[in-house]
């Protein structure tokens, strides 16, 4: 799909790609204002609606409730610190191969997919190691990836 981009929506594209990491619309507010781009908080907001419509920019939402835009070209998870609110990057992509299947199968094109670990980091379990102790994981390992179908987890990789 050929997609035309208004001067804002393509700034905000351009920033997004050159960004290493997801950013809220508030950081692109402030990013494009010292470059000298500036526009309102309410046009970035409208622009990252329509980029988000085009396939091109991706959300994640943190437990915060804050949204996080990226490009949707980086198929990044993170796992997240609820306590220091850190997000650390993972480098693999549990659920990369499904997204091709569910194409398939369901001739739906997926723009974009989030997986969102939340936790405790290293730094904050030796200062709260009250909350870190020895809890089992609430959900059962058996069905991870969550909300995936069992039988989806075993099929063949494809590199
Ligand atoms: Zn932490
Ligand atoms: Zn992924």
């Amino acid at each position: 799909m050929k997609v035309v981009l208004t001067r804002s929506q393509d700034r905000i594209l351009q920033l997004l790609k050159q960004m290493q990491r997801s950013v809220s619309a508030q950081d692109i507010y402030v990013e494009l204002r010292n470059r000298s781009q500036g526009v309102g908080l309410a046009t970035v907001y409208r622009a990252l609606d329509a980029l988000k419509l085009a396939g091109v920019v991706q959300v994640r939402t943190l437990a915060s409730g804050e949204s996080l835009y990226g490009s949707v070209h980086e198929d990044r998870h993170h796992l997240t610190c609820l306590h220091c609110q850190e997000s650390i990057p993972i480098l693999e992509c549990p659920v990369h191969q499904l997204e091709a299947e569910f194409q398939a199968n369901h001739q739906f094109r997926i723009y974009y997919h989030t997986l969102e670990f939340f936790g405790v980091c290293k730094n904050c379990a030796l200062q709260h190691p009250a909350d870190a102790e020895g809890q089992p994981a609430p959900h059962c390992p058996d069905h991870y990836p969550d909300n995936l179908p069992d039988h989806a987890v075993s099929l063949p990789e494809n590199h």
